[in-house]
């Protein structure tokens, strides 16, 4: 009954989001459900259950409703404010994992620029021990969400989280300080905002998604930072949109990072990009590279004049 509200509002896979409501009233997993068959609900559970279908069916997100979103191996807590953690984001952690994993120092530093829900920096410091992460957000909802979510999974001694605006609220010592850098900036392009569906303009925080005209004015603040306080050869790890690409590699190589790589998300969109700052030896070589360059370009003009 309740799933048919849901389908006639044209909710896609209405039976799951009823079941995950249920649950949410119930305080149960969904593996529970089925041996509850029997079970009366309560006259305050029935309220509440068709209160939140009633929520769902006008588009609010589950996972507001709820108050909490799956993320990779954890769950995080999710309110109006903060971003609601994408699958496009658990691809940008999977790819920083595996690069750190090849890393054999045993505390690795990262900072997560524009925490959100602390999606990154909880995962991260989750799926590694080695990991400590700073994470910062402008919004001051975000800072309290990340440390709430960082303190219930018991990560608050290795994931700390500042108030300011990207990599500002690390104070000014931070040159070579951070093995790995990780945003998911907000990156939509201004136009292509309004276009997105109801669902996210009117329930997410516009602050987490408008990326200005071209989607990477946030991205072009954080380069120059993000280069300067990595450590040579450290990551640079950025969620963008999918059209920004070409302009997005330009402007890295432009800053000084050396090499770049482009990650496809689930749907095979372009979405992740990775960049390296040279590490001592490949400085040293494109070094000797440019003085070749210079020497060999005087020599020509030697032998022109
Ligand atoms: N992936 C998000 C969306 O398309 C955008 C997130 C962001 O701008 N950082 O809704």
């Amino acid at each position: 009954m309740e799933t048919q509200k849901l389908d006639e509002a044209g909710i896609d896979s209405a039976g799951v989001n009823a079941r995950e409501l249920l649950c949410s009233v119930l305080d149960c997993e969904k593996s529970d459900l089925p041996f509850l068959n029997d079970r009366v609900l309560t006259e305050s559970e029935k309220a509440i259950f068709s209160l939140f279908i009633a929520r769902r069916a006008a588009g609010e997100p589950l996972q507001l409703i709820t108050g909490k979103a799956p993320f990779r191996f954890i769950e995080l807590a999710v309110c109006p404010g903060v971003l609601i953690p994408r699958p496009e984001t658990e691809v940008l952690v999977g790819e920083v994992l595996s690069w750190i994993s090849a890393r054999d120092e045993s505390a690795i530093h990262v900072a997560d620029i524009g925490c959100g829900s602390g999606a990154i920096a909880c995962s991260l410091a989750f799926e590694d021990a080695r990991i400590v992460v700073e994470a910062t957000d402008l919004s001051p909802t975000a800072v309290l969400v990340t440390q709430e979510n960082a303190g219930r999974l018991g990560l608050s001694e290795r994931a700390h989280v500042h108030e300011g605006n990207l990599g500002e609220p690390l104070g000014d010592n931070v040159d070579a300080s951070f093995h790995a850098i990780v945003s998911n900036p907000p990156y939509v392009p201004t136009e292509v905002v309004f276009q997105l569906g109801r669902e996210i303009a009117d329930y997410e925080p516009l602050l987490a998604l408008d990326g200005g005209a071209d989607g990477l004015d946030v991205f072009r603040e954080l380069l120059p930072w993000a280069y300067r306080a990595l450590v040579p050869g450290g990551l640079f790890a950025v969620e963008l949109f999918e059209g920004s690409f070409e302009e997005a590699v330009r402007l890295a190589n432009e800053t000084g990072f050396i090499k770049t790589k482009t990650v496809q998300d689930l749907a095979g969109r372009e979405r992740v990009l990775l960049s390296w700052k040279a590490d001592a030896t490949e400085e040293s070589a494109a070094e000797a590279n440019a003085k070749n360059h210079a020497t060999e370009e005087s020599n020509r003009r030697g032998v022109l004049s």
